[in-house]
């Protein structure tokens, strides 16, 4: 994968709020595989990792609105000669893209208008509309209040204790989030979570419907995403390669369910996945990814 060195980054599209003001202050605290011990930290984090909405924070009505980004310093830094050695400017270049291709394709696709969402960079913990959440959740988006929040340090986590090395996890895991959000915007989201109600013992196995879409749609913004541009027309990727899209396989295999339970020492048990299982995960990245088409990512089957 190859980014476009000239290509002006949109930090206007994320939130950072990792700044010594924005933080959110008195939080818990609890580095992943730190505090909560070794696997079982890993385990919590990744389970509920790449989740959509209604992990079970639930709205704690915390006051909200009180963290406030400052994208001062990020903003100097990405418009900077070597932006693209920096992650967190990579990673604003990555929502950029994700974004200018949902512009196009949510109408063109679903005949409905894309409206933006922003990504917010935190560390250790954060308030968030669905709650407050620490980095031991693992990147999510937040139905409430309609934004993607990351801890980027997750990503080594997920290269050093899950194998999953290669950079293109990156923005496989942002477009996994992205989907999340173009499913708030149809309403899938909402019409998934009153099915739940309505057939709770199958709660878990719609679930995985919702996020094995979430991978559908990532795979199809990879498969278009050398075709997006930013505001200014230039070109984002210079080029996105057969092993890039590999390793975004690759870490679909890695966050399957059924391979964390392994992981973890524990029976493999089905009436726990909330995610998919490895072969499920990399089956819809992929067909999202060799069809490019979002239609064709119906996980429900016309169920919902
Ligand atoms: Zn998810």
């Amino acid at each position: 994968m190859e980014l476009n060195e000239n290509a002006r980054i949109d930090t206007s599209q994320v939130e950072d709020r990792r700044g010594s003001g924005g933080g959110g202050g008195m939080g818990i605290p609890i580095p992943i595989g730190g505090g909560r011990g070794g696997i079982v930290g890993i385990i919590i984090a990744v389970l509920v990792a790449l989740v959509g909405g209604g992990f079970g924070l639930n709205a704690a009505t915390n006051g909200g609105g009180s963290d406030q980004g400052d994208n001062t310093a990020l903003e100097q830094k990405c418009s900077a000669q070597d932006a693209l050695k920096q992650l967190d400017c990579r990673n604003t270049l990555y929502v950029n893209s994700i974004q200018a291709y949902w512009r196009t394709a949510m109408p063109e696709v679903f005949g409905e208008q894309y409206q933006p969402s922003r990504t917010v960079f935190f560390s250790q913990a954060v308030s968030t509309g669905c709650g407050r959440a620490d980095s031991g959740v693992g990147p999510f988006y937040c139905p409430a209040d309609d934004l993607v929040y990351i801890d980027l340090t997750f990503y080594r986590l997920l290269a050093d204790q899950l194998g999953a090395e290669g950079e293109f996890a990156q923005p496989y895991v942002l477009a996994h989030e992205y989907g999340h959000h173009v499913q708030d915007l149809l309403g899938t989201e909402a019409q998934m979570r009153r099915q739940q109600q309505r057939d709770p013992n199958n709660a878990n196995a719609l679930s995985v419907k919702l996020e094995l879409q979430a991978d559908c749609y990532a795979g199809a913004w990879a498969k278009n995403a050398t075709g997006t541009s930013n505001a200014q027309g230039q070109k984002i990727f210079k080029s996105i390669t057969d092993q890039d899209i590999q390793q975004a396989i690759d870490t679909a295999e890695k966050i399957g369910d059924d391979a964390i339970q392994k992981r973890a020492g524990r029976p493999v048990n089905p009436d726990e996945f909330t995610h998919g299982t490895s072969a499920q995960r990399q089956q819809w990245f992929t067909k999202g990814y060799s069809t490019g088409d979002p239609k064709a990512c119906d996980t429900f089957g016309g169920t919902l």
